[in-house]
């Protein structure tokens, strides 16, 4: 594991923030590098993943999810990636607050999960009901599909399948 520190300008105040950079080995994927700024003066955080071999990886994931083991198939996510699940009605988009991240299916629905309970205090009959779509799911009883699709190569779907597409 190979790491840096930087100190560069908050995007959010200005003031001086930490940049960290670390590389990470992924099984049956290559080096990736995650990248964070945190700044201690406004609390601005945000997380990036960059993968080294980037040019040569696809662009397009799906996974189908049809058993608990599944829920483990490994999710690479860089801040330009958009994720979708259909079944379940949730959708990530990229954009500034769009942090990148390495997980697995689980973690994905774990935070899923996490910002409906956020959001729930408005629309709480929804909620409810896509909470417990999520719950299902985390416990292995509903069948589902990972869309994953970064233009930027920077994200994959790796697990002992290929979840290519393109
Ligand atoms: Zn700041």
């Amino acid at each position: 594991m190979v790491s840096g520190t930087m100190t560069i300008d908050c995007p959010q105040c200005g003031k001086k923030a930490k940049f960290v950079e670390t590389d990470h080995e992924v099984e049956n994927f290559g080096t990736v590098i995650i990248t964070t700024l945190s700044c201690e003066h406004c609390s601005f955080r945000f997380s990036d993943v960059l993968s080294v071999t980037k040019g040569k990886n696809a662009k397009k994931f799906k996974a189908e999810i049809q058993k608990p083991e599944d829920l483990k198939t490994k999710i690479i996510k860089s801040s330009t990636a958009k994720i979708k699940i259909p079944e379940l009605g949730l959708e990530v988009s990229p954009g500034p607050r769009s942090d990148g991240y390495i997980s697995n299916i689980e973690g994905l629905l774990e935070r899923f999960q996490q910002a409906i309970e956020i959001i729930s205090k408005t629309d709480k009959k929804k909620a409810t009901q896509i909470l417990g779509q999520i719950k299902k799911a985390r416990a292995g009883q509903k069948k589902f599909t990972v869309l994953l699709e970064d233009p930027s190569g920077n994200s994959a779907l790796v697990g002992d399948k290929n979840f290519k597409i393109d």
